[in-house]
């Protein structure tokens, strides 16, 4: 099965609003083995709408199209169907209810416009719709091909829409797909994108089932490993052997998240081992303790963070030496390591970490450009420090730090 996204609004063509609704739907559909072929948009523009769906049935088997479920006039996909199909559109008392009772609850009387909203594609199933007037519908028709095609019509609101697909228009399509999709994120840092893919080119070029897709994001290169599986369980199957291959070309650099973020393993494996820990900033100026606070749990193990962005503070908050700064500078492995030492001995708990460096632009020299930055990991007496050459902008050499420290936190 193969399925088409037909998005309808002018505003959507124009670049008003962002085409979401294709996105969720995409994303759905995927997950219960339907692939998705096309997705395209097109304006409130009646015989353009219907080249739309023409177009869509002559290549897809499902053509799934949301907005133009509204009261007003220029809201006519419901029409445009029933034409494609050669059906009338009848009326559905259901549907006056639900509309009656939704402006009710508005303690409003319905607008005559409104009765647009009571009329389907004949023998069209109908799906309340809890968040707005418009019903949703699903048709089911053999076209001259003899063919089954199935049309779905959602309404534009994403509040609206998304109920609507989670809970009635996946379990139907469920029905047409004896397959499940399911995936994994492996995620790699310390390794740049062009070098990470090339460690595993031929494993790429060979993939079928399960593939791998990656994506760049600041210090880090995730891999979608997916499978296409009869259950979960299989799909799980399908994947682990490719799991563990990329674990051993990226060694220690390489983990699985669901979410694809790096904080969410560090907490995950904190709370885990029941550890505290202390965080003191400098050039991320809060983004590690931030990141970290966004994983709900985290106070079992977080305890404080400093942003230590002066030297002043560096000294009188966490001990550093003032020798040290003037003789290594802020920014160097000797200040990351006072640093770490502080926050731990300062609050005490099992691990202090530390972040320092030139974030830029300015405030660089010969010998301490932009991007560098030293992170460090203090646990059991032991120093864990990296040396960073990070480039791009200010806010990607933060995050790259960030990400590099919270990385740095391993078994
Ligand atoms: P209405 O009753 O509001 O007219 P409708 O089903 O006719 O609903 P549209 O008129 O096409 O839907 O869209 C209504 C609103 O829903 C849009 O103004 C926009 O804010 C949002 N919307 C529509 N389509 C999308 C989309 N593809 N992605 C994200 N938001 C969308
Ligand atoms: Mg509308």
């Amino acid at each position: 099965m193969n399925a088409e996204i037909l998005c309808v609004g002018t505003e959507l063509l124009h670049g008003d609003i962002v085409n979401t609704n294709a996105q969720y739907i995409a994303k759905k559909l995927a997950e219960i083995g339907i692939d998705v072929h096309y997705q395209s948009v097109v304006g409130d523009n009646p015989s353009r709408m219907k080249e739309g769906f023409h177009l869509g049935f002559s290549r897809a088997d499902i053509v799934i199209c949301t907005g133009g479920l509204g009261p007003t006039k220029d809201d006519i996909t419901k029409e445009i169907l029933a034409n494609f199909f050669n059906l009338e559109m009848v009326y559905d008392e259901a549907s006056y209810e639900h509309v009656k009772t939704m402006y009710a609850r508005f303690r409003k009387d319905m607008p005559k416009n409104n009765m647009r909203q009571t009329y389907f594609p004949k023998g069209a199933k109908i799906l309340k719709n809890d968040n707005g007037t418009a019903n949703a519908c699903i048709l089911r028709e053999k076209t001259d091909g003899e063919q089954y095609k199935i049309g779905i019509l959602l309404p534009g609101p994403p509040k609206e829409m998304k109920p609507l697909m989670d809970e009635q228009v996946i379990p139907y399509l469920k029905q047409f797909s004896n397959e499940v999709v399911f995936g994994e994120k492996v995620v790699v840092v310390n390794i740049g994108e062009s070098a990470a893919e090339e460690m595993i080119m031929d494993l790429i070029d060979n993939q079928t089932n399960p593939t791998i897709a990656p994506y760049a994001s600041a210090g880090k290169v995730i891999f979608r490993v997916t499978a296409k599986a009869k259950s979960k369980e299989e799909a799980l199957e399908i994947i682990k052997p490719v799991k563990e291959e990329l674990f051993k070309r990226f060694g220690n650099n390489a983990y699985v998240t669901e979410s694809g973020l790096v904080e969410d393993r560090t907490a995950e494996l904190l709370l885990e081992k029941n550890l505290t820990i202390a965080i003191s900033e400098s050039c991320t100026g809060g983004m590690v303790a931030s990141r970290l606070v966004a994983y709900s749990g985290i106070s079992k193990s977080f305890r404080e963070g400093f942003i230590t962005y002066s030297n002043e503070a560096k000294m009188r908050t966490l001990g550093v030496k003032k020798e040290t700064l003037d003789k290594y500078g802020a920014v160097s492995e000797e200040t990351a390591k006072e640093m770490a030492f502080g926050a731990a001995k300062v609050v005490g708990t099992d691990i202090g970490v530390a972040t320092t460096g030139v974030a830029g632009p300015d405030g660089a020299t010969e010998e301490k450009p932009v991007g560098l930055v030293f992170v460090c990991v203090y646990y059991k007496d032991e120093y864990n420090v990296l040396k960073i050459n990070a480039t791009g902008n200010r806010d990607t050499i933060r995050e790259r730090a960030s990400t590099s420290v919270l990385n740095l936190i391993r078994e």
